[in-house]
């Protein structure tokens, strides 16, 4: 409530903010945690009976305070599949800026509630060019494998992989990769695989096998709600406030810092302000909600102290998508499992790494689909709007063209071994490539710049940034394990040095 003093705020629940939550209660330190998107576990079922849509089906419990979906794949056969909605707080935010539109969960789980729940741990070599500040042994010793195991990190049986009907997409993906002489490898998830397995042979409800995916999983996932914030809650030492959204945060007068909260409903209107004290101040809210915070405050003299590098070494992870038309012969299937499991690696020769992706549309295609990560230098600035008391993003949808020359290091040469084409009905009409979004912000207060070498916010003793936004701009791989493993290793260093 309104006044009262935390010795830890955590502001959002995502995976830096799940980390830290669980090993400072471990620690014995009570924690409270913010999170402006609703707790899902106690919101009523919809019309369909789940808590969660199907893919196929976007309603309002989909996007996050928009009155139209902003589905990332826009069009279908060239026309366009948007629709109307209500304006509520639903699972996933497409946060538009002049040059891009970046997608992040919003709830109780952050990104852990919407994403494909591909857990990749990068090749040491990349980890170590993208943060060299950081003992790369460590992580790769300690941090890394910590991460994995608590999030239930796991991979595909092979030999079910070659039976389902459900993976019969990525095993097109895999023959078009090698015969084009490219490296496949299997891709670890936090699905629970025994229980896809179950869902195949039809003993549990369906979830990664019924178009699960974007606006949550019913079951199966391993989200962050079952996994670090059901340790956290076991603690009895952290409690968390839904639909709270963090407003500002200065220093107290009396010491630690004052957080103001505005409480919303379902539909955005703010319902109550409050102010609240804390010892130590999590930033936890995303790259973006970071991001956007730390400038905000910076500039309107809440923090001046926070130094120039806030805002600063933002990137998409080189985000960009692609679908190719397969021949009669090569069908992807009817039925595709939501949950990825494979990929095709050229990172060193063309800068390119992309997800074998499903397109669980409930009909044969002949689409083969993939969401590619590539090496792109670019990146982007947030800085503060004076006229509009909004933050904005430097990034161009021109600067994009770069991951694209990088994606086609693999897809040309395929299409040209396969003799087939690119789609061009999945983003607009008559438009190749997806280049208009991203779903792995990352930087805008990086490691060793705007914070320490283990996130201490420079110029306040006691503010803490321990999420994506610590990582320049590019993990080469899927975020959210690295963004786990940095995490597992500052919060080790910062209950050992500073509680
Ligand atoms: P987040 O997980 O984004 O958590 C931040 C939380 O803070 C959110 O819950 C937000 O609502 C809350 N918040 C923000 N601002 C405030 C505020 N002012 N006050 C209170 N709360 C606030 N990564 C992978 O590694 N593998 C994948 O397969 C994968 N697939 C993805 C698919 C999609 C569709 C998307 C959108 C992302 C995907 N990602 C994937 C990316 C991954 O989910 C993110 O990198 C990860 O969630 C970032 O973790 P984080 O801790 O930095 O922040």
């Amino acid at each position: 409530g309104n006044g009262a003093q935390v010795p830890v705020l955590v502001i959002g629940t995502g995976y830096g903010g799940s980390v830290a939550a669980l090993r400072l209660a471990q620690a014995g330190i009570n924690v409270h945690m913010v999170e402006m998107g609703q707790d899902w576990s106690t919101v009523a079922p919809g019309p369909d009976g789940k808590i969660h849509p199907k893919v196929t089906s976007p309603d309002y419990r989909s996007f996050w305070m928009r009155t139209r979906t902003k589905q990332p794949l826009s069009n279908f056969l060239g026309f366009p599949i948007d629709k109307d909605v209500p304006k509520y707080a639903g699972i996933l935010d497409a946060e538009d800026f002049a040059g891009i539109s970046v997608y992040q969960g919003r709830g109780v789980g952050g990104g852990s509630l919407v994403n494909g729940g591909m857990a990749v741990t990068p090749k040491r070599a990349n980890f170590a060019s993208i943060l060299p500040s950081v003992d790369a042994a460590e992580m790769y010793a300690t941090y890394y494998p910590r991460a994995n195991a608590a999030l239930g990190v796991g991979l595909v049986d092979p030999d079910w992989f070659e039976r389902t009907s459900y993976y019969q997409y990525s095993r097109v993906g895999r023959k078009h990769a090698q015969r084009s002489g490219f490296a496949w490898t299997f891709v670890p998830d936090v699905y629970d695989w025994d229980y896809m397995e179950a869902e195949d042979n039809g003993s549990v409800p369906k979830s990664a096998l019924a178009q699960e995916i974007l606006y949550g999983n019913n079951y199966g996932k391993r989200t962050l709600p079952k996994t670090y914030l059901a340790q956290a809650a076991a603690t009895g030492k952290v409690t968390i406030s839904s639909l709270h959204r963090a407003t500002s945060v200065r220093p107290g007068a009396a010491g630690g810092y004052d957080v103001v909260l505005e409480q919303i409903n379902t539909a955005g209107d703010v319902v109550t302000t409050k102010t609240v004290n804390a010892g130590k101040v999590f930033f936890a809210a995303g790259s973006v909600g970071t991001s956007k915070l730390l400038v905000m405050l910076k500039a309107t003299g809440a923090l001046p102290a926070l130094n120039s590098e806030v805002g600063q070494g933002w990137g998409d992870n080189g985000n960009v998508m692609v679908g190719r038309a397969n021949h009669m012969w090569d069908p992807t299937g009817d039925v595709q499992s939501t949950i990825p499991c494979s990929g095709i690696d050229n990172w060193d020769a063309g800068g390119a790494f992309a997800e074998v992706a499903p397109l669980p549309a409930g009909l044969e295609t002949f689409a083969s689909f993939y969401l590619a990560i590539t090496k792109t230098q670019r990146r982007a600035a947030f800085s503060y709007n004076s006229a509009t008391g909004k933050v904005d993003l430097s990034w161009q949808t021109a600067w994009k063209q770069d991951s694209i020359t990088m994606a086609k290091t693999i897809f040309d040469k395929i299409n040209r071994t396969e003799g087939t084409i690119y789609r061009t009905d999945l983003f607009g009409t008559n438009k190749i490539w997806g280049d208009h979004l991203t779903y792995h912000p990352l930087g805008g207060a990086v490691l060793n710049k705007a914070t320490d070498n283990y996130g201490r916010l420079h110029g306040y003793d006691g503010l803490y940034v321990i999420d994506g936004a610590l990582i320049p701009g590019n993990t080469s791989v899927n975020p959210f394990v690295t963004i786990t493993a940095l995490a597992e290793r500052n919060i080790e260093r910062i209950i050992a040095t500073d509680l």
